[in-house]
C-alpha cells in the first residue's frame, strides 16, 4: 500500500515530483517503511502554496466534496474527497463511535462546527454509519442544546472538551439541570483541541458519561485519525488507513519508538488530497506495543499540545495543557482560566488566570482575599510540574471568557512589550 501510494502522489501531483526529484529519489527508492524516511515532508505551508488545487490528485470531477481549513496566515488549504474517500472517512468514524460503544438506538448529539470545519460532517458520516439516530445541532446556543438533550434523550455527545465542561456548568447553574441524573448521555468524544488527564475527570463527574479522546486533522482527513479505547490509555491510530512517524520538531529527525515529539503522517488510502509525512504540528509519543483491549493497532499519547502553542517561559517549553494538568490537580480549581505571557523588562512573567469553583467561590460570599490558601496551593503546584513559579490571580467564577470551540487559554502579549 505504501508503494503503490508513493507512486501515486509522483505521478499526479507536480508538487511531490518536484520533491522527490530535489531529494534526487524516485518513487522506487521507497520500498519498505524504513524508506519512508527519505522521502521530504509535506508542511502546511506547502499545501497553502498549492491552494486552491494544486494537491489534487484526481481531476475535480471526481471529487465529491470540498473543505478548507481556516489559515490564520495567508491561503486556507484545501481538503477535497472523492466517493472513495468518504467511505473510507464514514468507515474510521464508525470505528471511533464503536470504541465508544455507540450503536443502533443510540442518539448522537453533535454538537461540532458543521460547514467547512471538518468536525461537523466526519462526525455525522460516522454516526449513520454505525447505524445511531444523528441530531445535526452543531455548536453554540447552549441553552438549546440542553434542552433538547433533556427532551430527545440524546445518549452520545460529541464536541470540544472545553465546551463539553461549559455545558455541564451551563446545564446546572442557568438551568437547574444535574445532567448526571437528568440528561441520558453515556459516552462522549471529544477532540479538536488538548486537553489533559484531570479536565477528563472534572467532564465526567459534570456530565455523567465516559469521556473519548479522539484526533484527527482536516489536512489528513478530519477526524477519524485515533480515538481512545475504554482502557483509556492512549489513542489507537487506525494504521490501516494513516502510517504515524514521530520526529524532533526542531531537527526534523526521526525519533525512536516511545519518545515525545511532533507527529508525522502518510495517507494509505486518500485519493484526492493524499499526503506523504505531513507534518500535524501535534506533540505527541506512539507505541507500537499491544493492548489489553485486544486492539493490535499502534496508540498515540493524548495530544500534549501544537509545536506552535508551546511557549517558553525563561527558557523553559511549557503547553497550556501541562498549565491546566498543574491546576486542575488543586483541589477548588476550576477548568476555567487563562494564560497571559508577558516580558515587561527582560525577565517573562507568566500569569495565570483561575476561577474558583463555584461553590467555593459563593462559599466566600465571592470574596477572593479569602481564598489565599487556594492562590498558593495553584502557584505550588504549577512550580512544581512546569518548573516555573507563575502569576496567580484568581478572578471571580464567570468572568473568563467560555468556548464553543476549540478554546484560546493562551494570550502571548511579549511582542507586543518591545
Ligand atoms: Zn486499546
Amino acid at each position: 500500500r505504501l508503494r503503490k501510494i508513493v507512486r501515486y502522489c509522483y505521478e499526479k501531483i507536480p508538487v511531490y515530483k518536484r520533491k522527490f526529484k530535489d531529494a534526487g529519489i524516485t518513487p522506487d527508492d521507497v520500498k519498505t517503511l524504513d524508506d519512508l524516511e527519505k522521502i521530504p515532508f509535506t508542511t502546511k505551508e506547502d499545501l497553502r502554496k498549492a491552494y486552491p488545487f494544486g494537491m489534487l490528485a484526481t481531476g475535480l470531477s471526481e471529487v465529491l466534496e470540498l473543505h478548507a481549513s481556516s489559515g490564520t496566515t495567508g491561503h486556507p488549504t484545501t481538503c477535497a474527497y472523492t466517493k472513495n474517500d468518504l467511505d473510507v472517512w464514514s468507515k474510521v468514524m464508525a470505528r471511533i463511535y464503536a470504541s465508544a460503544g455507540t450503536r443502533k438506538g443510540d442518539i448522537v448529539h453533535n454538537a461540532y462546527g458543521y460547514g467547512l470545519f471538518t468536525g461537523g460532517l466526519g462526525f455525522h458520516y460516522g454516526a449513520l454509519a454505525v447505524g445511531a439516530t444523528v441530531l445535526p445541532i452543531a455548536a453554540g446556543n447552549t441553552e438549546r442544546q440542553i434542552k433538547l438533550a433533556k427532551e430527545y434523550g440524546t445518549t452520545i455527545l460529541a464536541c470540544t472538551p472545553s465546551y463539553a465542561a461549559h455545558l455541564g456548568e451551563y446545564a446546572r447553574e442557568k438551568m437547574g439541570i444535574n445532567p448526571v441524573e437528568e440528561l441520558k448521555w453515556k459516552s462522549g468524544l471529544f477532540g479538536a483541541e488538548a486537553w489533559s488527564e484531570e479536565l477528563r475527570r472534572r467532564i465526567e463527574e459534570l456530565l455523567g458519561l465516559e469521556a473519548f479522546d479522539i484526533y484527527g486533522l482536516s489536512e489528513v482527513i478530519g477526524p477519524g485519525v485515533s480515538v481512545e479505547c475504554p482502557q483509556h490509555d492512549g489513542l489507537h491510530i487506525f494504521e490501516d488507513h494513516f502510517i504515524p512517524e514521530i520526529i524532533d520538531p526542531e531537527t526534523g529527525e526521526k525519533l525512536e519508538e516511545g519518545k515525545t515529539g511532533e507527529l508525522v503522517l502518510t495517507t494509505l488510502t486518500r485519493e484526492a488530497t493524499p499526503v506523504l509525512r505531513f507534518r500535524t504540528g501535534d506533540i505527541t509519543s506512539f507505541k507500537t506495543e499491544e493492548c489489553s483491549c485486544g486492539r493490535t493497532m499502534g496508540k498515540m499519547s493524548r495530544i500534549l499540545g501544537r509545536a506552535d502553542d508551546m511557549f517558553k517561559v525563561r527558557g523553559v517549553k511549557i503547553w497550556p495543557s501541562t498549565v491546566e494538568h498543574a491546576l486542575l490537580r488543586v483541589e477548588g480549581a476550576s477548568q476555567n482560566y487563562q494564560i497571559i505571557l508577558e516580558r515587561p523588562g527582560n525577565l517573562d512573567i507568566m500569569t495565570v488566570k483561575v476561577e474558583p469553583e463555584k461553590e467555593l467561590f459563593e462559599s466566600v460570599g465571592g470574596d477572593l482575599s479569602k481564598l489565599q490558601d487556594l492562590r498558593v496551593k495553584i502557584e505550588e503546584s504549577i512550580r512544581t510540574v512546569t518548573g516555573i513559579k507563575g502569576n496567580i490571580m484568581l478572578v471571580p467564577y464567570n468572568t473568563l471568557p467560555r468556548f464553543e470551540g476549540k478554546a484560546k487559554r493562551l494570550e502571548d502579549l511579549r511582542e507586543k512589550t518591545f
